[in-house]
């Protein structure tokens, strides 16, 4: 583990502003730790005590630290998801009117749509691009300085504002204001392959987020508070990197495995409803002549996605009881209706980690009366059949361009899940 995890974080936050880039940086991190890359395309050499990881596409991955005896003991998996929620701006050509230039947006997830307006915004994903011989190649992309916005309209046209809140058309309101007025010209295309240093017909298709170019940072009298996007759930793929990076099985398998898509309902082919997992680990397992089906009945998924902290704003959003605390231990997440995964055996398993790992641990239960969220957890578990434990940490303004959570807690989740992947037993029956 790096010196200062949270440091850590917040400069693993600020290099990946796509799921493309968090793909590629767990992929370089993994590799400088000694995991080699298997292409779903070739046949796999495994070996006991070796170190793998699978991409599928650029923005999901596996990582497996296979165990000396990888046919005996449980296979650990922390689940976690690289993608977050904002507006990803459509393919066609910039909307011209009123002297402006203005580039469409799609809604990606469920984004605080009005937290994106008024912040200096860049865009970042992959670029498409035509090479000289004729193939495609994808490319990442990330402006360093700002280049659109969306502005607010002022108070006095929009006197109810500060009453009824800031109320934006994704249709009207969000294009993001990209230049003045270019008649005819294809603006994007032939900004982006400027900035590529490319001719714009090489420029053949493109997923690209608005992003803030505002630094992660520290804030708090103590600097005890964390401020950047993308924590949810950026924080849980660092975690996760950080107890893998360290992940010696004796036996079984420990697997980090993020998925691209969680925030749009995961069902795609490298989302977690896919069927990315459960290939990796049957390939595996046939490779190791490894007794899967004996063995996944007692193994664990720990499925780290972030939770909601107490506000004490807005005291009526939870029951003081079931809402955790920031800087007072990740929590357990639990829903009846099996939003989450969590069930009675699984949050006394997580507490008992946590108390081996020396941290505090808390829960979460949504308010009864809203509809409650949900994660890879439930649908990890549905394909695999292995029980899962929903878990978190705290943080507030969730989805948020710009969210907050506590910095201790950072290190917490990664003393558990290292404790997770060293644990020799793990579940019976
Ligand atoms: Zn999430």
């Amino acid at each position: 583990m790096p010196a200062d995890p949270v440091t850590d974080l917040l400069t693993f936050i600020d290099s990946s502003p796509s799921p493309w880039h968090a793909g590629a940086n767990l992929a370089a991190r993994l590799g400088d730790a000694g995991f080699a890359e298997r292409r779903e395309t070739d046949s796999w050499d495994i070996r006991p005590g070796g170190r793998y990881l699978v991409r599928r596409d650029e923005s999901s991955l596996i990582a497996v630290a296979v165990g000396q005896r990888p046919s005996e003991g449980p296979i650990r998996i922390v689940g976690a998801h690289t993608d977050s929620p904002g507006l990803r701006v459509k393919p066609g050509r910039a909307r011209e009117g009123d002297g402006m230039q203005r580039l469409g947006v799609e809604v990606y997830g469920g984004p605080i749509l009005a937290t994106f307006a008024d912040r200096d915004l860049t865009l970042a994903g992959r670029v498409i691009l035509r090479g000289a011989d004729g193939t495609d190649a994808s490319r990442l992309f990330h402006h360093p300085t700002p280049i659109c916005r969306i502005p607010n309209l002022a108070i006095h046209m929009n006197r109810t504002v500060n009453d009824e809140g800031l109320k934006l058309s994704p249709h009207d309101h969000l294009p993001l204001q990209f230049g003045d007025e270019a008649p005819g010209m294809d603006a994007l295309r032939a900004w982006l392959g400027e900035a590529l240093g490319v001719a714009p017909e090489r420029v053949r298709a493109w997923e690209l987020g608005a992003v803030d170019t505002q630094a992660p940072t520290r804030y708090g009298r103590r600097q005890e508070f964390i401020a950047a996007p993308r924590l949810d759930n950026l924080a849980s793929c660092h975690a996760g990197l950080e107890a893998m990076r360290h992940a010696q099985p004796d036996s079984g398998l420990a697997i980090l495995a993020v998925f691209d898509h969680e925030e749009v309902g995961s069902e795609s082919f490298k989302g977690a409803a896919s069927s990315f997992l459960p290939d990796v680990l049957g390939r595996i397992a046939r490779a190791l002549d490894m007794p899967l089906e004996r063995q996944l009945p007692r193994s664990w998924l720990l499925s780290a996605d972030m939770t909601h902290a107490r506000n004490p704003a807005f005291p009526w959003a939870y029951e003081e009881e079931d809402a955790p605390a920031v800087n007072a231990g990740p929590a357990v997440k639990i829903n009846a209706k099996q939003r989450y995964a969590s069930d009675a055996v699984g949050s006394a398993w997580f507490a008992r980690l946590c108390e081996q790992a020396g941290v505090p641990c808390q829960h979460y239960v949504h308010r009864v009366d809203l509809p409650c969220g949900t994660t890879i957890g439930p649908m990890a578990a549905t394909r695999l059949g292995v029980r899962t434990v929903d878990v978190g940490n705290p943080m507030w303004a969730m989805h948020s361009i710009r969210e907050a959570a506590g910095a201790e807690d950072h290190a917490a989740m990664i003393a558990v899940l290292r404790t997770f992947y060293d644990e020799p037993g793990a579940a019976d029956g």
